[in-house]
């Protein structure tokens, strides 16, 4: 109910309120081109040099804007800067911004698609409910077009993340383990947006070489198109301060990723360009 609220809102700054519809999806990004094709009334008192009094400067040919809802919120707790809206479907986590310990969605479901671990019942499987229908239709192209994916894990607990980053430590100590695996409440799993993704081709592992199979490639070019990102791209490792994964894919509504598809923006970058309103 709040986001179409948002949607609403932000039609009302706009003429030409219907044509939007199509193009202002789930997650209300307004991209510049659409701001100006839908102003002409704007462009043309800037032409005779004349201004609209209580006209929004930012409004005007400075790239995406964003409503304030879609941020983070935060708080610091105990040194941590915790998230305060970790519902927001373009939640930012990461080694800054951290989910609270107790955070569950509460919308949950088992996409009708295939898991590398059959039909077992896992925690794993699960994704909200809205992700869940992306990923679906996902993987209903990607089978029209020959292209064989599994979805290998999705969800994962605090607590279950926890005991994988214990389990780490054990291994190859602290150091080593910050850098492979995420600390409790920073892993992206505990939003419920993100699927890993794999293909017998590389059996079923989660490797890099899945990039350079026809399924990382095709998961690659296509998932914005579903509303999923690639979230950590090569060559990007210093700005998302992971390694490489062409397996790991972040739902954040078709609108959202095809901008950041388009900019070659990861979600830190598209935080640092859409301005916020
Ligand atoms: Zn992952």
């Amino acid at each position: 109910m709040k986001r179409t609220l948002l949607i609403i809102s932000s039609c009302i700054l706009l003429s030409g309120c219907s044509e939007m519809d199509a193009l202002v999806k789930k997650i209300p990004i307004l991209k510049d081109k659409i701001n100006s094709e839908s102003r002409p009334q704007q462009q043309d008192n800037q032409a005779t040099g004349t201004k609209d009094p209580g006209e929004p400067a930012s409004q005007t040919n400075d790239g995406p804007v964003l409503e304030a809802a879609y941020f983070n919120e935060i708080a610091v707790e105990g040194g941590r800067k915790e998230i305060q809206n970790p519902d927001n479907f373009l939640v930012l986590v990461n080694k800054e911004f951290s989910l609270p310990v107790e955070y569950r969605p509460d919308d949950m479901v088992k996409p009708d698609i295939p898991f590398s671990f059959g039909e077992q019942d896992l925690e794993k499987s699960l994704i909200r409910e809205e992700a869940a229908r992306a990923i679906e239709a996902m993987f209903r192209q990607a089978k029209e077009e020959n292209i064989e994916i599994y979805a290998v894990s999705g969800f994962r607990s605090y607590d279950r993340q926890n005991d994988l980053f214990d389990a780490e430590v054990r291994k190859v100590g602290v150091d080593s383990a910050t850098q492979a695996v995420a600390l409790p409440g920073q892993s992206e799993h505990q939003t419920g947006l993100t699927m890993d993704i794999a293909a017998k081709s590389t059996d079923l592992n989660l490797t890099e070489e899945f990039g350079e199979t026809i399924e990382g490639k095709w998961l690659a070019a296509n998932a914005h198109k579903f509303g999923f990102i690639l979230r950590y791209p090569k060559g990007k490792e210093s700005i998302t301060q992971y390694q490489y994964e062409p397996w790991h894919f972040r739902y954040v509504g078709v609108e959202a990723a095809t901008t950041m598809y388009e900019n070659n923006w990861t979600l830190e970058e598209f935080f640092q360009q859409v301005k916020k309103i």
